[in-house]
């Protein structure tokens, strides 16, 4: 299916969160510049992490935010809070995939948003695109695990939206392309997003690049990459025998591709202290354009 929906810009302010945590804007940034887009990062870390969370970000456009996955259960609700983010702020969102860390906290967002629409506190629709399998199972999951006033929505204004290979689609401030990962293990479409201001950011997933995908990916300013570990950590973690990336491979990659910038995601979380030093090290040897390794709640300007 390829469409094109409008998506309405929310004139409502978020609601302040009591107790929220500013997010870090890197020291060298000023404030948001008008046709500016921030990556704002909930969690950077693969399935089994206990010292972040699960990896999922938010762009923020101009005017809207795209929330693209959710991780692995609620923890998405203290992210957001801490991130100072309102549910009502957003009203469009990508799932990936149908894994533990990206899907099932999609169920809390869906509960969040309905409730907030029970509560009259929401305006218009919330959009959630993904491929035809992974739709299937959210609403099965919606219909079985909310309440009767919250599931009502579901179709109504809560809207499950299965998107195809290749699929073009505007919402949230951005011209999307959605492409099949080609996955080993269950089916996974990235994104390919046009920024307001004539940037482009690929979302590759949590799996290495597919080289059928390169006329999507080349040449793009941001290119948003997995990678589990240290390559000269693998013979300790593996990723290879999981379908996952180092950050050497992912520079590769980039360099290949002729990206500007690379941001590196998805990792072991046993070296938070030293993860951003040791990744961008590593992969500065393969890659001369822009690396960055944020931390969750580090927010980038694209
Ligand atoms: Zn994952």
């Amino acid at each position: 299916m390829t469409e094109v929906i409008e998506t309405p810009v929310s004139k409502k302010r978020s609601k302040k969160t009591a107790g929220s945590v500013k997010p870090i804007r890197k020291s060298n940034q000023s404030a948001k510049a008008p046709h500016q887009t921030d990556l704002i990062m909930l969690g950077t870390g693969n399935a089994m992490v206990t010292e972040c969370y699960n990896t999922c970000f938010i762009l923020a456009g101009p005017g809207e935010k795209l929330l693209v996955d959710a991780g692995g259960g609620n923890g998405i609700m203290t992210q957001l809070k801490k991130a100072g983010i309102a549910i009502c702020d957003i009203h469009n969102m990508i799932v990936t995939h149908a894994h533990t860390d990206h899907v099932l906290g999609v169920i809390w967002v869906m509960r969040m948003v309905a409730s907030a629409m029970e509560k009259g506190h929401f305006t218009g629709c919330f959009r959630i695109f993904c491929h035809d399998g992974v739709a299937e199972l959210l609403t099965y999951m919606g219909r079985r695990l909310l309440a009767k006033n919250q599931r009502r929505h579901i179709g109504e204004r809560l809207l499950i939206v299965p998107v195809s290979d290749g699929a073009r689609i505007y919402a949230a401030d951005f011209n999307l392309t959605f492409f099949d990962i080609h996955s080993t293990k269950a089916r996974q479409f990235g994104f390919r997003a046009e920024l307001p201001d004539g940037k482009t950011l690929v979302c590759l997933g949590d799996e290495p690049f597919y080289e059928g995908n390169r006329h999507v990916v080349s040449g793009c300013d941001w290119l948003l990459s997995e990678a589990f570990c240290l390559y000269a950590d693998r013979e300790i973690y593996h990723p290879y025998d999981i379908s996952h990336s180092t950050a050497k491979d992912a520079a590769e990659v980039a360099a290949d591709l002729g990206v500007s910038a690379l941001v590196l995601y998805h990792t072991v979380d046993d070296n938070l202290a030293h993860r951003r030093e040791d990744y961008t090290a590593e992969a500065a040897g393969y890659f001369d354009g822009r690396i960055e390794v944020p931390d969750d709640l580090e927010i980038i300007a694209l």
